[in-house]
């Protein structure tokens, strides 16, 4: 009986100051950029409740230790919250971006001469003062605190009913702990797998020549493009003019039924571009099947990559190894995630220029276009001549939710600008271009207070996993290649999953391979 009163109690009594300190490091910068980044105030309540909690049982946990361990417990979880303490710092006060797994993921996955670099580069005056004041407030705090040991009775009767409020708080929306602190130190320990050298695991396919090749073979991957806001596909608004365009000029076909096979860019990227599917998760992995890459260097094709998003950096650092099986790559974003300023989308539209300029006297070229598209957060990825849908076109909505709306449209909108621009460039050679969104966004769909990457329900992940995807042929590829333009046209109805575009890629390039029929399988293309 007694350790269980010391349990509840505690927390407030003899070690408030460690409850308050904990709770100070693990909630700051979440909470701050919920509440003034996202302007999502009833979210960050349920934070705030989550992180309470957290702190509170946390060390109510250490009464239940023998005195001698009491010590090694609490430094423990003065490591894990400082560790996350310094995270946020960096994150929020010197990228303004979300201090959530993502850095993890460039904290693991880059080595010690990159994150002296990043250290370096985004250190500045708020940091500083961040990582000096925040914890000499606490010390100082803890020491008066300490000293007034007093009104233990003030405390409880303060302290529980907070407790009580923020229980009933985060039972009502579970699902936050997915924004704290839980959910970084949950996903280093079971979700995150380094990514090998993948030039170690380059295949060399036998092919099969099926006949001529197309000259330019262009792949634009799109980022976080939900197909319910695009007009080509039945939106409501006019988010994709231009791409419309394309298609009433036959030169763009729109497919209907086309998925997924994961919700997060990472996740995604370990089925895109090979031939590795979900269903052989737990049977070999993924960066020793054959990709696209191996396909292209055994049939004569050049590779070239291209991304406006970063390489070594906050995001992707899987999707920037596989990049480097590309025979040239430009990161467009680098330069300017250096220099700390916003860059669009459209950036890649000289880079590409350029780049097929230098192509002019090679044979045959296969382009990876990666783009920064629709990712959070929305108004960064829009030039503001593109504010073209505002809070007021969305009066049919709560009204917390018009102006991420209007700004999710905006992005679609100029997403639309950017990949009819990059169709453009290739449009008077013989080209065959796609473009599809890596996965989509549950924009409220599911839940009234959600938008965003997909929460971890079924019918959440169901949602993100519907996406856009579109062919465009040259007139000179449609005058070139007339049957498969004509199988192109056909199969705007069959279902197809994005882990087989290497099947359809190979396919419109005339290749398939020696030992299987796969590509006649599985291609987006074939006709049963
Ligand atoms: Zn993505």
């Amino acid at each position: 009986m007694k350790t269980v009163i010391a349990f509840f109690t505690e927390p407030f009594t003899k070690n408030l100051h460690h409850f308050i300190s904990i709770f100070v490091l693990i909630s700051i910068f979440d909470l701050m950029y919920f509440y003034f980044d996202l302007g999502y105030k009833d979210h960050v309540l349920s934070l705030f409740a989550h992180l309470i909690l957290l702190a509170y049982f946390s060390v109510a946990f250490c009464s239940l230790l023998p005195h001698q361990l009491k010590k090694f417990y609490l430094i423990f979880i003065y490591l894990l919250s400082s560790i996350y303490f310094l995270m946020g710092t960096f994150s929020y006060l010197s990228m303004q971006i979300n201090p959530r797994p993502s850095i993890v993921t460039a904290i693991l996955g880059t080595n010690p001469q990159e994150a002296s670099e990043f250290v370096s580069t985004f250190i500045n005056a708020k940091v500083i003062l961040s990582l000096i004041g925040i914890p000499l407030l606490l010390i100082i705090f803890s020491k008066w605190i300490k000293k007034h040991q007093k009104g233990y009775k003030i405390r409880l009767s303060i302290g529980f009913p907070l407790i009580a409020i923020c229980a009933v708080l985060f039972l009502h929306r579970p699902s936050v702990w997915l924004d704290g602190i839980a959910s970084v130190y949950y996903f280093v320990l079971f979700k995150y797998d380094r990514c090998p050298e993948l030039a170690k695991f380059a295949t060399q396919p036998q092919l099969l020549r099926q006949g001529p090749q197309p000259k330019n073979v262009v792949i634009i991957i799109g980022e976080s493009e939900a197909k319910s806001h695009c007009s080509l596909y039945g939106y409501n608004l006019p988010t994709t003019p231009k791409l419309e365009q394309l298609r009433n000029d036959s030169l763009l076909f729109v497919y209907a039924n086309v998925t997924s096979p994961e919700v997060l860019t990472v996740d995604v990227f370990k089925y895109l571009l090979n031939t590795f599917h979900p269903e052989d998760k737990g049977k070999s992995n993924w960066y020793e099947s054959t990709t696209l890459f191996d396909v292209a260097r055994q049939s004569g094709y050049k590779s070239a990559w291209l991304s406006n998003q970063t390489k070594n950096g906050m995001w992707d650092n899987l999707v920037g190894n596989i990049s480097e099986l590309s025979d040239t790559s430009v990161f467009v974003g680098n330069r300017y995630y250096i220099l700390d300023r916003e860059w669009y989308d459209g950036e890649l539209i000289p880079v590409t220029n350029s780049l097929v300029s230098k192509q002019e006297d090679q044979s045959l070229a296969l382009t990876i276009i990666h783009l920064m598209g629709s990712h959070e957060q929305f108004e960064k990825r829009y030039p503001s001549d593109y504010e073209h849908f505002h809070a007021s076109d969305y009066q049919d909505y709560p009204e917390k939710q018009r102006d991420i709306r209007a700004k999710y449209d905006n992005s679609v909108l100029y997403n639309d600008f950017v990949v009819s621009e990059l169709i453009n460039i290739y449009s008077d050679k013989e080209s065959i271009v796609f473009y599809f969104s890596d996965h989509g966004l549950d924009i409220f769909d599911s839940d009234p207070n959600h938008f965003g990457h997909a929460k971890p329900t079924a019918e959440s992940r169901e949602i993100c996993m519907q996406i856009p995807f579109m062919v465009y042929t040259s007139p000179l590829f449609q005058e070139h290649f007339p049957i498969i333009t004509k199988r192109i046209k056909e199969n705007y109805n069959k279902s197809f999953r994005t882990d087989n575009l290497i099947y359809a890629v190979m396919d419109v390039a005339g290749l398939s391979f020696k030992d299987n029929d796969d590509v006649k399988k599985n291609s987006l293309f074939s006709t049963p």
